[in-house]
Formats: C-alpha cells, sequence, structure tokens
C-alpha cells in the first residue's frame, strides 16, 4: 500500500458512518435553466429550494450587466482588493448598498462566508466577550471560533437568556459582540432586533445581525432592520449578495471608522482576490431592480404565505418555510416523493439543523407560480404532514 491508505482508509470509514446514519451527501448536478425550472437527473422539476428568491439571477438587466462589465474589466479582479483588485465597480456597489442601509458606508467581500469570518475576528479577541443566537448560522460561529473571544451561545430569540448572560459576563469583558442571524436560514423566523438593539446598547454591545435572507425582500428590500418602517439600531449590518441579489459576494454596512478599520484587518478581505467584476456589476443591477419595483421585492414573502395559509401552517415570515420532519431517513424519503411528483425540495440534516430536527426547507420566489404553490400544498396536505404527525 501507498503512504496514503491511512487517509484513505480514513475517509473511507468516516463516509460508512455517515452513510449509516443517512448524513452522507453527494452533489446532484442540477441545471437552472429558468427562473424556478431546474433539471436533475433527466427530469424537469419545479425548484422550491432555491435562495435566489427574486430570480434576479436569470433577470436580463443582470445578466446584461455582467456580459458589459467582463467585456470591459475582464473575467477575474487579478489580485486582492488591496493590491490591483479593486476595479472601480466596487465603490459604486458599496455606495449603493450603504445607501439601501442607511448606513454611512459599506465594504464588500468575497462572500458571505469570508465577510463573517473576516468581521468577527477583527473586531474582537481574547479578553472580549461573544454571545450568539444558538440557530446562527455556521459561519458566524466559525468566526466566533476564529476570534479566540470568550463565547456564550442563547436560546434562540430569547431576550431574557441574552440578558442573563450579559448581566453575568459582560463587567468582565472589555468589548461585547452579539451574533444573531436577521432571518433565520432553515427557520425562516426573524430575530427581534429591535429588542435586541435596545439591549445590546444598555450593556455597551455591539449587535451584528447577518442579513443574508433579509436583503432585497423584507423591510421593501432593505432587510431585517427594516421591518415595521423603522430602522433597528443595529451598527454592523452584514449580509450575502448570493441569494436574493441573484449574484455572490459578502458585506458589512456600517459606521465609516469601523468600515475603514475592516478594509485595513479583515484578513479575508486581505488575502483573498476580490469579486470578479461581474459579480459586482449584477449586483448594481439586482439593487436598480429591487429599488424600482418595490412591489415586486413583497413577491416571495406572499408567495410564502399562500402555502403557510392553505396548510394552517403558522403564516410565514420570510420566504423560508420548514416542514420539521425529524428523522433523516423520513425527510429523505418526503424529499424523494415531492421530487417523483416534479417538485425539488432539498431534505435539510444535521449539522446544518439540530440533531433530530431534520426537515423539508421550503423558499418561495417571486417567479412561482399560484397553481404550483396550490398543488404542492396539497401534496404536502395528504402525504407529508401525515408522515410528520406519526413520528
Ligand atoms: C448563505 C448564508 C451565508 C453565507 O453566504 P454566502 O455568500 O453564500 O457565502 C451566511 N449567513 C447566512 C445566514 C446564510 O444563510
Amino acid at each position: 500500500m501507498t503512504g496514503t491508505s491511512s487517509l484513505d482508509g480514513f475517509a473511507a470509514a468516516k463516509l460508512a458512518s455517515l452513510e449509516a446514519q443517512r448524513l452522507r451527501r453527494r452533489l446532484v448536478e442540477t441545471d437552472r435553466h429558468g427562473e424556478v425550472a431546474v433539471r436533475r437527473n433527466g427530469r424537469e422539476l419545479v425548484s422550491f429550494c432555491c435562495n435566489d428568491y427574486l430570480n434576479l439571477s436569470h433577470h436580463p438587466r443582470v445578466i446584461a450587466a455582467a456580459l458589459a462589465a467582463t467585456e470591459r474589466y475582464g473575467t477575474g479582479s487579478g489580485a486582492s482588493r488591496l493590491v490591483t483588485g479593486n476595479h472601480p465597480l466596487f465603490a459604486v456597489l458599496e455606495a449603493r448598498l450603504a445607501r439601501l442601509k442607511q448606513a454611512e458606508d459599506c465594504v464588500i467581500f468575497g462572500s458571505g462566508y469570508l465577510a463573517n469570518l473576516g468581521i468577527v475576528p477583527a473586531l474582537v479577541g481574547p479578553g472580549d466577550l461573544i454571545l450568539a443566537d444558538e440557530l446562527s448560522h455556521s459561519c458566524l460561529l466559525a468566526g466566533t471560533r476564529l476570534s479566540g473571544a470568550e463565547a456564550h451561545i442563547f436560546r434562540h430569540n430569547d431576550l431574557a437568556h441574552l440578558e442573563e448572560l450579559l448581566a453575568a459576563h459582560r463587567a468582565g469583558a472589555r468589548h461585547c459582540l452579539i451574533l444573531t442571524d436577521g432571518v433565520f436560514s432553515m427557520d425562516g423566523d426573524l430575530a427581534p432586533v429591535h429588542e435586541m438593539a435596545a439591549l445590546a446598547k444598555a450593556h455597551d454591545a455591539w449587535l451584528m445581525t447577518d442579513d443574508a435572507h433579509g436583503i432585497g425582500v423584507l423591510g421593501e428590500g432593505r432587510g431585517s432592520s427594516f421591518i415595521g418602517g423603522a430602522k433597528a439600531d443595529v451598527p454592523l449590518q452584514m449580509g450575502t449578495l448570493s441569494k436574493a441579489i441573484g449574484s455572490y459576494g459578502g458585506y458589512l454596512c456600517a459606521s465609516r471608522p469601523v468600515v475603514d478599520f475592516i478594509r485595513t484587518r479583515a484578513r479575508t478581505l486581505i488575502y483573498s482576490t476580490g469579486l470578479p467584476p461581474a459579480s459586482v456589476a449584477a449586483a448594481i443591477a439586482a439593487l436598480d431592480v429591487i429599488e424600482e419595483e418595490p412591489d415586486y421585492a413583497a413577491l416571495p414573502v406572499k408567495k410564502a404565505r399562500a402555502f403557510t395559509s392553505a396548510l394552517g401552517l403558522p403564516e410565514a415570515e420570510s420566504p423560508i418555510v420548514p416542514i420539521v420532519i425529524g428523522d433523516e431517513k423520513a425527510t429523505l424519503d418526503a424529499s424523494a416523493l415531492l421530487e417523483a411528483e416534479g417538485f425539488l425540495v432539498t431534505a435539510i440534516r444535521p449539522p446544518t439543523v439540530p440533531a433530530g430536527t431534520a426537515r423539508l426547507r421550503f423558499t418561495f420566489t417571486a417567479a412561482h407560480r399560484d397553481e404550483d404553490i396550490a398543488r404542492l400544498a396539497a401534496l404536502v396536505r395528504a402525504r407529508i404532514l401525515p408522515r410528520r404527525a406519526a413520528e
């Protein structure tokens, strides 16, 4: 055997164990050839599991902008933004996002994951405190670990628990960062950002929200800090360009000194190549569409609500509607059943969600047809909900 045999053996044994637990994952080639149409395993399906909530990745204006930017600036940016990768489109997009989020400034990263890995350790470290919602996205928690700050997890959306942790630990720490998703990616519910902002202020803590699933679709497209009209006092508004914006990349909107500091110190900005011009141009064009058509931005939540109301589920707060099944195999079977009927709804399993809460995660987009939603709801009522009750 070669020197890699223990490595191959390690990987094969790990895979076999994951397979036995129904936790092995596979990449399935998916040809998205329309707003909600996909071809998978040779079959045409209507996708209800894409985060392109406004279908902007297929919008003619967005595609034209990406093509024009490629013609003008090339396919890649060629270096870190701090070396020669800072093509002129970055400043345009940063100004647009800052305006949308009512912040002084904005900085763009290579992705949302990279943004959180860069921002959190730049702001806090050993001697500081992080308090994070237990359902925060994986990359907020990865940034937390990387920072070396003392970290405590509060129960999901539990303000009393957050306050308890602040009372117990805030005084002993230099700085304190509070982390939460604005819209929870696997549950679709919203963080109580106004109340959290008040708590943060009272304890001199810095509130950072990950608005990956809010921008473009909530608060007239401005995101989860703007629900109900007035802006919540969130000094660190982070998000992604990879979902409703239909492109790729991450951002932080904040005050000018904070953004300037992040540009100087966030390692994932300094040591990673800037986004390709096409991605930045596509995001700018997507923001044009969102700002010009606020009624269009409201459609994904409306469609999600048609689904929850047809099923008698709690009213959707975002375009994301989970149906928790619990067991991994039952969830995979439920997903296969829907696929056989022409609907793509991926099974979400641990560790993406807590053990015992495997689920179907339905996402709704502006382009979903009402009759498809009605047919999906009827199928779920007849064939999926009874299984859940039987668990
Ligand atoms: C998808 C997601 C991210 C990561 O963003 P990418 O741009 O895809 O890297 C971060 N946070 C949340 C809550 C997400 O859902």
